[in-house]
């Protein structure tokens, strides 16, 4: 009698082989299939979770055009990459559904008859709400009413997968025109990591997706067994995806215990292809042409143009060597793309970054090489059932801290900033959004060793995680996460490396405890005990801001 008919595993305008094989693995009948559906070579595509439509949301955010003030806070809130926003000459929506929303965009950046657009995915969604609760563009007649409201999915599906379907084939904006400093304009960049199947308001997955946002086109990324490896390889599908050129992140996973090391290894191989191919191009500069090679060798890759422009000049060269009969131009036609930019990355939690990696995590920013590594920070196992790391902090109960944890945690960012030529941040997307994104930006353009450690609200808290821009809040203000970055390039302009980028705690660390289980289960059966860690935690937070200021205020001027 049931009128409901259970939605197929994958959409049915997937393609053949995400239908016919992965969509059957999902469906739990992959033992069902004929060894001969299976890739020879063990190839395997991507971008295929955003096939899954898992249609989880009963609400989903419905955006008023008029309303909004194209802030782009909220996709770079969205943890599933399910809210995202486009630039387009007007023009191009002139087929477009009849309930495809866009409105003229205001900024010197855009030209004059450019139109943006902020779409959502109704069956990737997963109704989350985090991109309603950041919404800054209130309705003065209705303050109830903001630029994003929650909406029931059932009724507008249909009609918002048609408005999706029309989203994507619109061109995506030159990134060379896109202004990378403001979240507007970060946020209109592709993400290369969607539709994951982290946690509904995961706090660890936006960071991710912005990181793929800035440099997911040049990406290596080495990935430490934990959370971010099963969203990021959940096989039968995966949420990273390649740009219309076919470019994406390389993403890798390895153990807990080898994965800073695995992710040297990286950066030290493309070192290695990119020196040889530079002797064997520096060979053949009679046959590619000598301007061509100094212009290659000698290229600016500092910014995204200059690494566009280097592309295409290696394009050049490889046509040029095709014509050549020899063993170095064969030779050079597999090493050449090493000499193009790559951002090498190592992703994981607190787990392996505090824990069970933490030597190797040593070794690396030790060794000096330029890599990228970004802790997302949970304060816990996380992806094996909430055991305690050296990151739990004091008072909170885990796994192996039953009578909650008695010692503080590990400040992972001293020990690295000790070292003076690491670049360290310790951010929080949502207590400071564009501060967060400044310091992705500045790990990345720093040739060394880069270490982001990122708060990252996560279930094991005992919150509910439509609440996780608030925690964030609290967090922060408590002190219980003091916010800063240390940049070793700021000793040459004779300026202090560390800047503090929240201000002194102006809540007691109680206001932050009390509202998370992981803390509070202590104060049930334990008051005392817990309410003595409660006064040592917050006589440390306060120590600790007031360390981090002390180092703040040196003076740098005189060498
Ligand atoms: S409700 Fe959550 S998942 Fe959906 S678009 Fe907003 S932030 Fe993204
Ligand atoms: S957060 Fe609100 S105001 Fe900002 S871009 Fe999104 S809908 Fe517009
Ligand atoms: S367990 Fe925590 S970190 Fe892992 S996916 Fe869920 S919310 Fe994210």
């Amino acid at each position: 009698t049931s009128t409901l008919e259970k939605l197929p595993p994958v959409s049915v305008h997937a393609p053949e082989f995400v239908r016919n094989v992965i969509g059957e693995i999902v469906a739990g009948r992959g033992d069902k299939l004929p060894v001969s559906q299976i890739p020879v070579d063990g190839t395997w595509p991507s971008g295929t979770s955003a096939w899954e439509k898992r249609n989880l949301a009963l609400e989903i955010p419905v955006w008023d055009a008029e309303l909004c003030i194209y802030c782009g806070k909220c996709p770079f809130v969205c943890p599933h990459s399910a809210i995202r926003s486009k630039v387009f000459p007007e023009a191009l929506v002139k087929d477009a559904p009849s309930t495809f929303k866009h409105v003229l965009v205001k900024g010197k950046e855009f030209q004059k008859d450019e139109h943006i657009s902020y779409q959502v995915a109704p069956e990737d969604c997963t109704g989350c709400g985090l991109c309603v609760e950041i919404c800054p563009a209130v309705d003065k007649k209705n303050p109830s009413r903001k630029a994003l409201n929650m909406a029931p999915q059932p009724p507008l599906r249909e009609q918002e997968r048609e408005n999706w379907d029309f989203f994507l084939t619109l061109p995506e904006y030159d990134r060379e025109q896109l202004r990378f400093n403001t979240l507007k304009g970060a946020m209109i960049a592709q993400p290369l990591f969607e539709a994951s199947g982290a946690c509904v308001g995961c706090g660890e997955t936006p960071y991710i997706r912005l990181a793929t946002q800035l440099f997911g086109d040049r990406m290596l990324i080495a990935n430490a067994t934990g959370c971010s490896s099963i969203y990021g390889g959940n096989l039968p599908t995966t949420p990273y995806t390649t740009n219309k050129e076919g470019r994406g992140p390389t993403w890798n996973n390895s153990l807990f215990e080898d994965t800073a090391e695995f992710g040297l290894g990286f950066r030290l191989s493309i070192d290695r292809q990119a020196a040889t191919a530079s002797h064997l191009m520096t060979g053949l500069k009679n046959q590619i042409g000598e301007q061509l090679v100094q212009d290659i060798l000698n290229a600016d890759q500092t910014t995204e143009p200059g690494i566009f422009r280097q592309r295409e000049r290696l394009e050049e060269v490889k046509k040029c060597i095709k014509g050549i009969n020899s063993e170095d131009a064969r030779n050079l036609e597999s090493v050449i793309d090493a000499l193009a930019k790559k951002s090498v990355w190592i992703f994981g939690g607190d787990g392996w970054a505090y824990d069970i990696g933490s030597s190797g995590l040593d070794h690396v920013i030790a060794s000096g090489r330029n890599v990228n590594i970004l802790v997302m920070d949970t304060e816990v196992y996380s992806n094996t059932g909430g055991q305690m790391s050296k990151s739990t902090p004091m008072g909170a109960i885990a796994k192996f801290a039953s009578s909650g944890k008695p010692i503080a945690k590990k400040d992972l960012a001293m020990i690295a900033i000790s070292y003076g030529h690491v670049y360290v941040a310790q951010v929080a997307f949502g207590a400071k959004d564009v501060r967060t994104l400044k310091a992705f930006q500045e790990a990345e353009s720093y040739d060394g060793p880069s270490l982001i450690i990122a708060y990252s609200p996560c279930i094991a808290h005992g919150i509910d995680l439509s609440f996780n821009l608030r925690q964030q809040n609290l967090a922060v203000d408590s002190g219980h996460w003091p916010l800063f970055r240390y940049d070793p390039r700021l000793k040459e302009q004779g300026k202090n490396p560390l800047q503090l980028d929240s201000k002194e705690p102006t809540l007691p660390l109680k206001d932050f405890i009390k509202t998370e289980t992981r803390f509070n289960m202590l104060f049930r059966f334990a008051p005392e005990e817990a309410e003595r860690l409660l006064q040592q935690a917050q006589e440390n937070a306060i120590k600790r801001f007031n360390y981090y200021k002390q180092l703040a205020a040196i003076s740098f001027s005189e060498k």
